[in-house]
């Protein structure tokens, strides 16, 4: 065991994990998890479950693969379980490009990258670190660089982790809890319970929703939860900081602030000058 542990730990094609993420695509739209050639050359199981093997007494012993073989499982439950959206769901850390292609530095990039690197590193240490509260003009990157955080999170500390859109699913996933006719009837506790406690959750445009008193409360239900908690959250929001500062009489954003970091990304489209020009993003840090 030492001598994997070793063997693992100085492999640079996967970082010390044992496994990795294999981008090219041979098949369908994204490519595969993977245990690197550093497990396989102390693999005696052939890689099958339980991973055992059998020694010439044929006793059984377990394979020195079998830790990472478990936390890879455990990854690929952890991502197909995440509901983070198809386009940001194998997006990592160097998939956040600080130059245009023609090699043209994206202004603002290197510092949102750090944003989720210090997060990590934090994680490494083995402590926990700091919510994000991300807003700004829509579509500048806020979504991908908190699905990046979430997907390090998982893959390399097999944390826990889930993205709430809710524009889209929240409301009406907790409306149809109270529903007499849908299935959902009476778990709205489920839900909140789930959403309150993960270790990461991003929490996707907030803000966009009609701001009633009840979608209000049961917001901040979720912000207090998960501050009770204390919970890693990440927040990325297009509305104007007056908007999000004033929701449900200002004890949503307390909370926030109790938790996140606040950072302003000022920009236009940061993926699209990731494709193509220059960017003008920059982001500065607030309050
Ligand atoms: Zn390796
Ligand atoms: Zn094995």
């Amino acid at each position: 065991m030492e001598k994997i542990a070793e063997r693992v730990a100085a492999c640079r094609k996967c970082d010390g994990l044992g496994y990795f993420y294999d981008g090219k695509v041979k098949a369908g739209q994204f490519g595969e998890t993977k245990i690197c050639i550093c497990v396989e050359a102390f693999c005696r199981c052939g890689g099958r479950t339980p991973y055992q093997y059998f020694d010439a007494q044929m006793e059984a012993h377990w394979c020195p693969c079998r830790p990472y073989r478990q936390k890879l499982r455990q990854v690929q439950r952890l991502f197909a379980h995440s509901d983070v959206p198809k386009r940001y769901q194998w997006k990592f850390l160097d998939d956040f490009k600080e130059a245009d292609p023609k090699g043209v530095k994206i202004r603002g990039a290197m510092d949102l990258k750090s944003v989720v690197r210090r997060r990590v590193e934090t994680c490494q240490l083995g402590k926990a670190p700091r919510g994000v509260l991300l807003w700004g003009s829509p579509g500048n990157g806020k979504t991908m660089l908190s699905c990046i955080l979430l997907n390090e999170l998982m893959f390399q500390f097999t944390m826990p982790g889930k993205f709430l859109d809710l524009s889209l699913q929240y409301f009406e996933k907790l409306r149809n809890t109270y529903n007499e006719g849908s299935d959902r009837y009476g778990q709205s506790w489920n839900i909140l319970e789930t959403l309150s406690t993960i270790p990461c959750l991003v929490i996707d445009d907030f803000g966009v929703q009609r701001n009633t008193e009840w979608e209000q409360e049961m917001l901040y239900n979720l912000v207090d939860a998960r501050y009770e908690h204390e919970r890693l959250t990440m927040v990325t929001t297009n509305k104007p900081f007056e908007e999000i500062r004033e929701l449900h009489g200002g004890r949503i954003y307390s909370r926030l602030l109790e938790m996140c970091e606040i950072i302003q990304v000022e920009a236009s489209d940061y993926r699209e000058h990731s494709n193509h020009q220059a960017g003008r993003s920059r982001n500065g840090v607030q309050g």
